[in-house]
């Protein structure tokens, strides 16, 4: 089966980033001695992930028994500004591996708050990311996992409010809440461009493929948002989505079913899947399907 491949899959500028990032800071805790802790995963992908944990590298949401001569590397999806605050307090050595464009959108949404706004979010809740950009707009912010949902969040007509959204989420469902705040509120609020357009661009070759294959794959983790929204994207076009971390994913009946569709397969990855990773499953579709 002919496998077409999208050419954005794969890493971001963010995650290149981050990546060079951990591994300098994992040479020099090797040299100075002491542990590298990463304020949970330095990316979205387990298997990676892994081989730094196996190496060494010490993954902790909340580390409490920070020693002198550990090293604290913030995740690329950033951290709360309290906890960031907290953390160098505790005089621990800290890198900052934040994506520049989480940065920058943590200062969108911290200025519009401190001018008189209040934020409504469209991410998803749990988020990392998420939980770090509400940081910025103070107590009054509402998050919304879905368009639908703004349908029932308690909004009040007389208040400012300003929209943002996860950097990874959707454009097209973004507009859609726009359009849903508009209204329930009886005119348009401003909205922060905070979406990333590396997501974007993986997202629309997506749906560019999608008009030539009947099935698509999407390699990435399982926690990754912008993986599991290429998937989301594939499916809202119709195709048959199959989201992956590795070959050993595969159901049968995937295989099966993307083999009886009889058109090529599309290939696509998330934003923090590496190439290793992206040809080990072409191989293997090239093989097996
Ligand atoms: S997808 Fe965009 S915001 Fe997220 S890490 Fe990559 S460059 Fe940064």
């Amino acid at each position: 089966m002919r496998v077409i491949r999208a050419e954005t899959a794969g890493f971001c500028l963010g995650v290149s980033l981050a990546l060079q990032r951990l591994e300098r800071e994992h040479a020099l805790s090797g040299k100075l001695g002491g542990r590298l802790i990463t304020l949970g995963p330095v990316i979205h992908n387990p298997l990676l992930m892994a081989h730094y944990t196996q190496s060494g590298v010490i993954c902790d949401d909340a580390p409490r028994d920070l020693r002198p001569g550990d090293r604290v590397l913030i995740r690329a999806h950033g951290i709360p500004r309290e906890v960031e605050a907290a953390l160098r307090e505790s005089g621990a050595t800290i890198a900052d591996a934040t994506c520049p464009k989480v940065k920058k959108a943590r200062s969108a949404i911290g200025r519009a708050h401190a001018a008189g706004s209040m934020l409504l979010l469209f991410g998803e809740p749990d988020h990392p990311e998420v939980r770090g950009l509400l940081s910025y707009a103070g107590p009054s912010a509402q998050v919304f996992a879905d368009p639908e949902e703004l349908r029932s969040l308690p909004l009040d007509p007389q208040a400012d409010y300003f929209l943002a959204a996860q950097t990874t989420q959707s454009r097209a469902q973004f507009s859609r809440a726009g359009q849903e705040a508009a209204r329930r509120l009886g005119r348009e609020i401003p909205a922060l461009d905070t979406i990333c357009d590396a997501t974007g661009a993986r997202q629309r070759e997506v749906s560019e493929l999608c008009a030539e294959v009947a099935s698509l794959v999407v390699v990435g983790g399982f926690n990754s948002g912008n993986t599991k929204r290429l998937a989301e994207t594939a499916a809202a076009a119709g195709v048959f989505a199959v989201h992956v971390e590795s070959p050993a994913d595969f159901r049968p009946e995937d295989l099966r079913r993307i083999r009886a569709s009889g058109s090529p397969v599309g290939l696509s990855a998330g934003a923090s899947t590496p190439v290793e990773q992206i040809d080990a499953v072409q191989t293997f579709l090239e093989a097996a399907v």
